[in-house]
């Protein structure tokens, strides 16, 4: 279906396009990775998240709408029971060509089972959260995690054609002292790489100032060995790419802790409640299930979106306290979708 001229394509007051969706499809998860998650964490009941079927009609408007690439996250995507079943309906939009891109960000475990049937619905590119190569590492930051696991789903889905982007958050004192040798793993298997800054989102046990590493800093201790050339990649998001010479392969670095990325914000994301956030770092959200959940059709829904997207800021404000306050964002990354 094309865009209904009923529903013009989604343009903020700052004239940014949205034109890029994230969706949380549960909150739930089989890892309990440190930064992310309490070990004792308590999911929401199931009444509250949207169904499948919610969730289907909830991308396909914002799809309607001018959104070209949708990502499902989580929580993790996998663990949420007849995932394929949404993966499967929504790939219609790709037929279509009103979608560009459906994708997804994972943390590997359940790839072994999926891969080949994620490239049969027209999935071509995924993003696998991998911290470390260090299967005892691993273990310790994801808490449930096994890590030969995630290598095999992720051959399973270098075997079904899917190019891959290994996600890895930089933790001090953990694994900044192993990016060379991901790097070398990484682009030897012809993915790409990128690494996130740790982002103050939702309480957790540990202290997050002991976990941050500047990306900045990372970046200079690399340039000691490697040759890093900018390369004028945009995705409308917090990454700025780099290609290395010695390897040819890409690194992205996600700061999202800086603003210079601000001006061009292409997206918004949608928690597994239906709650809309405009900004990533901003606490303002409009409630999309009530609009879902009250009427049939659809017109409710794209009032609230609408209203909503009037609302988009123009940046955000994050901050780490030194002080111990918490954390800036009282929300977890599993519920707003990384
Ligand atoms: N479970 C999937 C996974 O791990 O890839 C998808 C959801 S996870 C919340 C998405 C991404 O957010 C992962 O790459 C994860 O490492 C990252 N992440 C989670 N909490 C974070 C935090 N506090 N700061 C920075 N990145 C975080
Ligand atoms: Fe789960 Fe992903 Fe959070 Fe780790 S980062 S606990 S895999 S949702």
């Amino acid at each position: 279906m094309k865009s209904s001229p009923a529903y013009p394509p989604l343009v903020d007051p700052f004239r940014r396009a949205i034109t890029y969706l994230r969706v949380s499809v549960t909150d739930r998860c089989d890892f309990r990775c440190v930064y992310c998650m309490a070990e004792d964490m308590t999911f929401l009941p199931k009444r509250e998240v949207l169904s499948l079927e919610e969730l289907d009609r909830l991308c396909s408007a914002f799809v309607a709408r001018g959104v070209r690439k949708l990502r499902l996250t989580g929580g993790e995507p996998l663990v949420r029971k007849n995932i394929l079943s949404l993966i499967q309906s929504l790939s219609r939009h790709l037929d279509t060509g009103d979608l560009e891109e459906l994708t997804l960000t994972t943390n590997g475990s359940q790839l072994s089972r999926y891969a080949d049937k994620l490239a049969d619905l027209g999935v071509r590119r995924i993003n696998v959260s991998i911290d470390t190569l260090d299967p005892a590492t691993f273990r310790q930051i994801t808490r449930w995690g096994d890590l030969d696991r995630v290598l095999e789903g992720l051959r399973a889905a270098q075997s079904a054609g899917l190019k891959i982007k290994v996600n890895t958050v930089a933790l001090k004192g953990v694994n900044d002292h192993a990016f060379d040798e991901m790097i070398r793993w990484v682009h030897g298997q012809d993915m790409d790489l990128t690494l996130i800054e740790t982002m103050p989102l939702g309480a957790i046990e540990d202290d997050r100032t002991d976990q941050y590493v500047s990306l900045a800093d990372v970046r200079r201790d690399l340039e000691q060995r490697w040759t890093l050339i900018d390369i004028p990649f945009q995705t409308g998001g917090p990454a700025r790419y780099v290609s290395i010479a010695e390897t040819g392969g890409r690194i992205g670095f996600i700061t999202p802790l800086s603003h210079n990325f601000c001006e061009s914000c292409n997206r918004v994301r949608v928690t597994c409640t239906g709650t809309l956030y405009m900004c990533l770092g901003q606490d303002d959200a409009a409630d999309l299930r009530t609009p879902l959940r009250s009427s049939d059709g659809d017109e409710l829904l794209h009032t609230a979106i609408d209203e909503a997207i009037a609302r988009k800021p123009k940046g955000h404000d994050f901050i780490i306290d030194r002080r111990g306050a918490p954390p800036a964002l009282a929300r977890h990354m599993s519920v707003t979708g990384g």
